[in-house]
């Protein structure tokens, strides 16, 4: 790996405007330079200093994987798109014409999964109560409105649009008022899953004004915090100028009688190997919270069994949980990276034989659909052909929570709605599935 710059510890982010510094720095093609500048009109782009000189491999770009997850690619959108922007963004005075092909192409790439605002938003004196989602008996989702960037965009991420200021997709809140107000109405709530973007974008002094209240709301037991940033910006527990502030604060958390469950994306075993990221790991273990580590399965990425195997060997060695392995939604550049459900088994199943029997508490491939996460068990043959098996490991009706069913083989499918389910399948969990499938909702985390 070759590093262009000087390895800065101050935290500085590089958009769309930094792609020519960017491209000569480290020596960027001048087609993969145009495509990161058209693309990058349509889906959010952000690096920073960390990423670009210790995750990508500039040796093999634009193939590189850390590349792939953070630079906009040439397939992310049509052909004739790509043409388009390129054209229209060559003449200053198109520029009109510019912004209306840019909402016309976000338009199609279908930036309100749904389900999300209709079905989980809850609602008080009938008003919805911004930046929670409420999908899960136990567990509630809140949006810090503080903390609704990253400190580097993966290229797949199905929030894209939170980050284009698209304000109906937005989930923000202003402070913890209406989740401390949702919370004492429903005490059976005992999860609090924070989440973004990445909340660790805030500052610790504002993190802890969205964490401390919640201590004193005896119901809750668990406080989860989703986040990228061990793998973007491990400098936020190790060397940033409020690390040890923010260490004190997970601390404070776990010694209130709380679990402190952090939940890292890792999408690659590269985000692991450098020696801050294990720095970020153990000190963030040290303080008693427990790291679980999610992520997609994304063609260009990460879609072989030898690249999951050894992300899961990474985790456990660095005394993380390996949790889910999550199938990517229809969202954004969907087609770029989608990896059909049969393929995904078979990347699961692969990786998931190699692992020591510590590794193998992770799950997957799993799909977080509307009715809930729907897990792929793998494929039986049977005298009527091939079947998926398929679980429901978590729902939205309590009582669906466990209950395995099927549906017909696909060599295709990449989603629970592209499924035929079989006809034996038991009328309730038929009207969950059947009813629900057609959007996606919340999943990975930050
Ligand atoms: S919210 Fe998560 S998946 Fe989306 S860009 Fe941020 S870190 Fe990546």
């Amino acid at each position: 790996m070759t590093a262009g710059a000087p390895e800065t510890t101050r935290f500085r982010a590089y958009g769309p405007r930094h792609i020519d510094t960017i491209a000569d720095r480290y020596g960027l093609p001048d087609e993969v330079r145009e495509t990161v500048r058209r693309i990058s009109l349509v889906l959010p782009f952000r690096v920073n200093s960390y990423v670009l000189d210790q995750l990508i491999d500039w040796d093999d770009v634009p193939g590189d994987p850390m590349f792939q997850l953070t630079f906009p690619q040439r397939g992310m959108l049509t052909g004739d798109d790509e043409d388009r922007l390129g054209k229209l963004s060559a003449d200053p005075a198109d520029r009109l014409l510019l912004r209306e092909a840019v909402t016309d192409i976000r338009g199609r790439l279908n930036p309100h999964p749904s389900g999300q605002q209709q079905l989980n938003v809850p609602v008080q004196d009938g008003e919805a109560i911004p930046g929670l989602q409420h999908k899960y008996r136990e567990t509630v989702l809140y949006f810090p409105g503080q903390g609704q960037t990253c400190h580097a965009y993966c290229t797949y991420c199905f929030r894209w649009a939170q980050f284009i200021g698209d304000a109906d997709l937005r989930f923000a809140a202003p402070d913890p008022s209406g989740l401390l107000d949702h919370l004492r109405a429903h005490p059976e709530v005992h999860d609090v899953l924070v989440t973004g973007g990445d909340p660790m974008v805030m500052s610790t002094d504002r993190l802890r004004t969205h964490l401390e209240p919640l201590l004193d709301v005896a119901t809750v037991r668990t406080i989860r915090i989703g986040t990228k940033s061990v793998a973007y910006w491990p400098q936020r527990f190790v060397t940033d100028a409020d690390a040890d502030d923010a260490l004190r604060l997970f601390e404070q958390v776990v010694d209130s009688g709380r679990q402190l469950a952090v939940m890292a994306h890792f999408s690659h075993p590269r985000e692991l190997a450098t020696d801050l990221s294990q720095q970020a790991l153990r000190r963030i273990r040290a303080t008693g919270a427990v790291v679980y580590c999610q992520a997609p399965l994304i063609a260009h990425v990460n879609d072989d069994a030898e690249t999951w195997s050894r992300l899961w060997r990474a985790e456990l060695a660095a005394g993380a949980v390996p949790y889910y392995q999550f199938v990517e939604r229809d969202t954004g550049p969907h087609a770029y990276f989608k990896v059909p459900l049969a393929r995904a088994a078979e990347i699961f199943a692969d990786a998931y034989r190699t692992l020591p029997g510590l590794a193998r508490t992770v799950r997957g491939p799993v799909m977080s659909a509307t009715p809930g996460k729907v897990v792929v068990d793998g494929v039986e043959e049977t005298p009527e052909g091939a079947f998926f098996r398929l679980r429901m490991l978590q729902a939205r009706q309590p009582s669906l929570v466990g209950r395995p069913f099927r549906a017909r083989y696909s060599a295709t499918a990449a989603w629970l709605d592209e499924l035929e389910l079989d006809p034996a399948t038991p009328a309730d969990l038929a009207a969950a599935v059947r009813g629900g499938t057609a959007s996606r909702t919340e999943g990975s985390p930050a």
